[in-house]
């Protein structure tokens, strides 16, 4: 069986990814790659959003940049405007078309189906897989958004609206996210943040269908596109190895509290890049010690208080853009970490740090 000196397991956002960052940065001249994914063919199948807090390979994948967004309750809406950091969709259908067309002409590089199918044993591998079946009963951001297209112009193109809690909660945490790529076209995701056994929260057909006609008083539309996820807000636990690299959700680069992970992924990415030659001794990159307390802390709350989230949210936002967005995106400094905090209730928050 062919041997391979770098093995990626998974071609998705992850994998791909770290492909492509190798691949351009000539890692790939005298080394061979192979990727294992099992999927039969790469269609667009997710829309990944995210503040442009560095630069990245694909923006020639963006469908549309925003300067300003939104966040609203059924009391009040907040509007924010940042020049520097825009908040950018990428297209991921165009993400695998622009990968693998680059990946194709390296003739080191090979997909297979099944790891089973090479040999792997002196290989060092990346892995963006989970070993089994996540938990259910923890906490999860689970989603289905529809890209939907009407004969007038009703969107304003200028304005993503993050969070829109202005619908039924059901004991849970609930909130609407629209982004308008033109005045006429719009992704509307309906998002929870609970456990991922309650069935009774993915009638979202249904919801979609009541927040379109109600909230965005619209009666006529066409579906062009439909994405549908669950993102855990937890970290498996995963044997880390100096051979096995875990990358993407399953190398923890997802930001617990929010759900981003698109631009984490890239930086991982950079960061293997940069340390290829010596990366069986490399530190495990993570998100940052501080994050992952500050969430922990905001993810007690949020199971204990679901009903306290949607203030909680929109007063986070009461701060300057360029804070928020910098506490959001894994790159606030100190003062800009207390700003945050200081908006956060203080007894619930204190209460949840103690247990
Ligand atoms: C619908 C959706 C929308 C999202 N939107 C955003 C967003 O707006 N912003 C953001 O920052 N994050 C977003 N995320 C979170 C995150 O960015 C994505 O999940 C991202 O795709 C994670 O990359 P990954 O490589 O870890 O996983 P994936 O992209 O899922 O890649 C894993 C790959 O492994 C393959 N695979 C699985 N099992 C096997 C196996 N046994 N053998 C071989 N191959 C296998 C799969 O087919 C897949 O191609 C979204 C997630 C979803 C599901």
């Amino acid at each position: 069986m062919k041997e391979f000196d770098y093995v990626i397991i998974g071609g998705g956002c992850a994998g791909l990814s770290l492909a492509y960052e190798l691949e351009i940065n000539e890692k790939l001249k005298d080394k061979k790659l192979a990727i294992i994914e099992k999927r039969i063919e790469y269609k667009r199948d997710k829309t990944w959003s995210f503040w442009k807090v560095f630069n990245h390979n694909f923006d020639d994948c963006v469908i549309k940049s925003w300067n300003n967004f939104t966040i609203n309750t059924s009391e009040a809406s907040h509007e924010l405007t940042n020049k520097k950091f825009p908040y950018q969709s990428i297209d991921s259908g165009k993400f695998y078309k622009k990968v693998n067309s680059k990946l194709s002409k390296n003739s080191n590089i090979s997909f297979f189906k099944d790891l089973s199918e090479i040999n792997s044993e002196n290989s060092i591998i990346f892995n963006s897989i989970y070993e089994k079946e996540l938990d259910k009963s923890e906490l999860w951001q689970h989603f289905q958004g529809i890209e939907i297209e009407t004969s007038n112009n009703i969107f304003d193109e200028k304005i993503v609206n993050l969070m829109d809690f202005n619908c039924d909660q059901r004991n849970e945490v609930h909130f609407f996210y629209t982004l308008p790529f033109s005045k006429n076209k719009a992704l509307v995701e309906t998002t929870w943040l609970s456990n991922l056994k309650d069935q009774s929260l993915k009638d979202y057909d249904l919801q979609l269908e009541n927040y379109i006609k109600k909230n965005l008083g619209i009666k006529n539309y066409n579906i062009n596109f439909t994405e549908k996820g669950a993102i855990p807000l937890f970290y498996p636990l995963f044997k880390n190895s100096n051979k096995v690299i875990n990358i993407g959700s399953a190398g923890g680069m997802t930001r617990l509290s929010t759900g981003y992970t698109f631009l984490n992924i890239q930086e991982h990415s950079k960061y293997i890049v940069k340390n290829i030659e010596n990366i069986e001794k490399l530190k495990i990159f993570n998100l940052g010690k501080k994050y992952r307390f500050l969430d922990k802390v905001f993810l007690r709350v949020l199971k204990r208080y679901p009903d306290k989230m949607p203030k909680i949210f929109f007063d986070m936002f009461k701060t300057s853009s360029t804070t928020i967005i910098k506490f959001l995106s894994n790159k606030s400094n100190t003062i800009e970490d207390i700003n945050i905090i200081s908006k956060m209730p203080k007894f619930i928050f204190l209460k949840a740090l103690v247990n």
